[in-house]
């Protein structure tokens, strides 16, 4: 042995995948239904578990990994903005949050022109409902079947999925919300009336089956909200930051909401969420609302780099040439088990005639994580970066799979 290996940190080893099971299952909050896979490391689209197995990700942080796992910018960012400042809450300025501001005012509709940060998607839904009751001083909601806005008590009025709702008191627990048909256009005149505070929308369901609108509802959404004077609230948390081949997915539709929710991917996978709204809004009363982390510096840092990191990898274009490389591949698979293959960009499915639980544990076997939207659907929500080969394997584990 030389002198200087006592003093040398033990080479990294990963802790076997029982013991971090057996660790988080004696603590856990017991409300997830996890994957017996210990996943702890990432690169691009990449993942390792803790048996050194790899993995291409089409989980993608359930959309929180746009940019890929390990991005060098991002990781300067926060290591420096930790080092400087990481606290500093909205009772003073912060060199971080206004550069922040200016990003995100160069890539947002020009309407869209302030900005509530936030923690989480279900947060800044939350915040988009408050602001709309306070604005327009009318009560109710409307969002849509299959519709999903997050899970906390507001957001869940908006939320679709009985199996969130019911244990709570299902719609009685939110009186005067409404669930329209989704893409049915002719259901929005019915439904959105002279007491609708909002109508939330999501422009590609993505909890809910990736269903893409029809470019008509979310048109004819946007006009009748505008002769009701109810605002239009668009839930980008999942289709924002170009995943389906756009910054955000209002560009793909032509249309301009009074207010655009965002999180997931906007600060490189650090927790932040955020509302852009216009100035239908009015003003808000001061203190009304607010958040402690809140446009946090280390958020902030984080969301600037990612950003321009999205920008530099031209991640929209990849989104939109490996989407139709993958929506393609997948189309051309042929299996009596498939239903129909849908998607935007890189926010692709397979609906199955039969549970799509099978199919996800035999692509995992086959290297390839991917997750479900709802019982019978298959849904791909790789990071961007992914490549034309990891693709390509994606959709011949798919084959195998279904075979
Ligand atoms: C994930 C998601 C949310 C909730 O975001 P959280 O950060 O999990 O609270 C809201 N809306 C949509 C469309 C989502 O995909």
């Amino acid at each position: 042995m030389r002198p200087s290996d006592a003093e040398a940190p033990a080479p990294p080893r990963s802790a076997a995948t029982s013991d971090i099971v057996a660790r988080e299952d004696t603590h856990t909050s017991g409300l997830y239904q996890k994957r017996r896979l210990a996943i702890v490391r990432g690169e691009g689209a990449r993942l390792w578990d803790a048996e050194g197995n790899e993995y291409i990700d089409c989980v993608g942080g359930q959309g929180s990994a746009n940019l890929g796992h390990g991005n060098a910018a991002v990781a300067e960012a926060i290591a420096a903005q930790a080092r400087t400042l990481a606290s500093c809450t909205e009772l003073f300025y912060n060199d971080r949050r206004a550069e922040l501001y200016s990003v995100l005012s160069r890539i947002l509709p020009p309407d869209l022109d302030r900005v509530f940060l936030c923690n989480s998607g279900a947060e800044a839904v939350e915040a988009a409902f408050k602001f709309a009751r306070m604005a327009t001083k009318r009560t109710r909601i409307v969002a849509t079947m299959r519709g999903f806005h997050g899970k906390t008590m507001g957001a869940l009025a908006a939320t679709w999925g009985p199996e969130y709702r019911d244990a709570l008191g299902g719609d009685a627990l939110f009186p005067g919300t409404a669930h329209v048909p989704f893409n049915k256009v002719e259901a929005l005149e019915a439904a959105i009336t002279p007491d609708t505070a909002a109508f939330v929308l999501e422009l590609v369901q993505g909890e809910g089956g990736v269903r893409p609108a029809t470019e008509e509802f979310a048109r004819e959404a946007a006009r009748v909200c505008k002769a009701r004077g109810a605002l239009l609230i668009v839930d980008e948390v999942q289709t924002g930051f170009c995943r389906t081949g756009a910054m955000f997915a209002i560009e793909r539709y032509g249309i301009v909401p009074d207010a655009l929710c965002l999180a997931k991917s906007i600060a490189g996978g650090v927790p932040m969420g955020a509302v852009a709204f216009s100035r239908a809004f009015g003003d808000l009363p001061k203190r009304s609302h607010s958040t402690t982390f809140g446009g946090n510096p280390l958020a902030c840092a984080a969301s600037v780099a990612a950003i321009g990191e999205m920008r530099r990898l031209d991640l929209a274009r990849n989104a939109r040439a490996r989407g139709d490389q993958l929506l393609g591949g997948l189309r051309g698979i042929e299996s009596p088990r498939v239903r129909e293959v849908r998607g935007l960009g890189l926010l692709c499915g397979i609906e199955l005639k039969e549970s799509a639980g099978p199919t996800i544990k035999g692509l995992q076997d086959r290297g390839v994580l991917a997750l479900g939207a709802g019982p019978t659907v298959v849904r791909y929500l790789p990071p961007l970066v992914i490549t034309a080969e990891q693709v390509d394997r994606v959709v011949a584990a798919t084959a195998a799979a279904l075979a």
